[in-house]
């Protein structure tokens, strides 16, 4: 149903219903002010032209009102973090009480950690996935032997068989048939960052809760890009970043899940601040700490108001497209540039990611035997922003929000006269 035309990839764009929310966007342009192509969201997405606009708001506020801006801004900064969370909620399928905006993804792990790794002397291991992300692996060996726990002996790696890339689901079946009991935490970056498979959230939570092990997921390269339906899925936790697909600036606050089940247990631990306290008692300052129910009653701090605007003004952009609408389109760009690699009849082209679109989100990670970084300098000068995984991927992300058709059939015409 694809052809490998121009004209083609130009009456997709003509038909596609989300093309002109391209134009709400800042697309990077070359020294000579030709559009570049962006194939890099999965890194840092783009920026909205009306985030501008939401910060210097901000600004004025501040400008005209210093503390009062709290509660006398237009946007008052005190509840700041709930003008995110219903859209947020809608991104992650969760409810809007199971989701804060809140610190950067590595600390929200940690917190999430601290309250649902709690190991025993026969149940202490964490199950991850074998490539996870290195910050991911970095904080779950230091929570390993914080608990005094050898991560040799502590750390399940759920691999891929010898000679594939991908985690079969059979395998992490076997691995909690033989460990089940000694696994406290199984914890899964979904979508991998590398291979660009999605794991069935769903299939992977009950049975680890079959076995008695807490589940959580990180989702930084999943959030705003498939659709992880937390609430229905079932995960006990949930943590991901806003800068990739959710094009909120580098380095912006990171989004937490705790499922409802949790709400409103006071008996979980947890690592407090003044943030997580009850609304009404906050400022009276001597109360004990009361947790605010659901995933609210995790904030540490005061948050950063320049941060989660540059979020709202995202997230009011997703809310516009609707998420459904762009999953959709999603599909379709991956599935155009599949067809596109693949009629490069090229041996040295491998897709390593999965070639069901429900195991995959929008990347493709193409592997190009014999390769080395000069093949990512080449594309570079070509025009085409992607990004180098050592040692021999290249990492393709089409986003629906601000990526075309024509993109991604420029992309594939300059990776063929790169290679050749
Ligand atoms: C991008 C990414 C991170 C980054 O974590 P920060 O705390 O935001 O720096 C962590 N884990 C995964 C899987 C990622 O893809």
């Amino acid at each position: 149903m694809f052809e490998n035309s121009l004209e083609f990839a130009k009456k997709q764009d003509a038909s596609d219903s989300l093309a002109s929310f391209r134009n709400k966007f800042h697309i990077p342009k070359d020294s000579s002010g030709e559009d570049l192509i962006y194939l890099c969201g999965n890194s840092l997405g783009l920026q909205p032209k009306i985030t501008s606009e939401y910060i210097q708001e901000v600004l004025d506020d501040w400008a005209a009102y210093g503390v009062e801006g709290h509660t006398e801004a237009e946007h008052a900064w005190l509840p700041y973090h709930e003008y995110l969370t219903k859209t947020m909620a809608t991104i992650v399928g969760a409810k809007p009480s199971e989701v804060v905006v809140m610190n950067t993804l590595t600390t929200n792990l940690h917190l999430m950690m601290v309250t649902f790794y709690q190991p025993t002397k026969t149940r202490y291991k964490i199950i991850v996935e074998s490539d996870a992300f290195p910050s991911d692996k970095y904080a779950v060996e230091s929570q390993l032997k914080f608990h005094n726990i050898d991560p040799k002996d502590g750390l399940i790696l759920w691999k891929p068989r010898e000679g594939e890339e991908l985690c079969r689901f059979e395998d992490y079946e076997t691995l909690l048939k033989e460990h089940g009991d000694e696994v406290a935490l199984v914890l899964i970056g979904s979508t991998n960052y590398y291979t660009g498979q999605s794991f069935p959230i769903k299939k992977i939570t009950d049975l680890g809760h079959k076995h008695g092990c807490k589940v959580g997921f990180d989702l930084a390269h999943g959030a705003g890009n498939i659709q992880p339906n937390l609430h229905e899925n079932g995960p006990d936790f949930a943590v991901w970043c806003t800068y990739k697909y959710i094009n909120s600036g580098p380095g912006s606050l990171g989004g937490c899940f705790v499922h409802e089940r949790h709400a409103n247990n006071n008996d979980l631990k947890r690592f407090v601040g003044w943030w997580g306290h009850n609304k009404t008692t906050r400022f009276n300052m001597r109360h004990e700490f009361d947790a605010l129910p659901g995933a609210e009653g995790w904030q540490l701090s005061n948050p950063p108001i320049l941060s989660m605007t540059a979020i709202r003004a995202s997230l009011d952009t997703f809310a516009a497209a609707g998420f459904d609408n762009l999953r959709k389109k999603s599909v379709q760009l991956t599935n155009f540039l599949e067809f596109l690699v693949d009629d490069l009849k090229d041996d040295r082209i491998n897709i390593i990611t999965p070639r069901n679109p429900e195991e995959r989100g929008c990347q493709l990670s193409i592997q190009v035997k014999s390769a080395d970084k000069n093949l990512h300098t080449e594309l570079t000068e070509a025009g085409v922003i992607s990004d180098w995984r050592e040692p021999d991927v290249i990492r393709i992300a089409p986003t629906p929000l601000y990526n075309s058709f024509e993109d991604v059939y420029h992309f594939t015409q300059r990776l063929k006269k790169v290679l050749n």
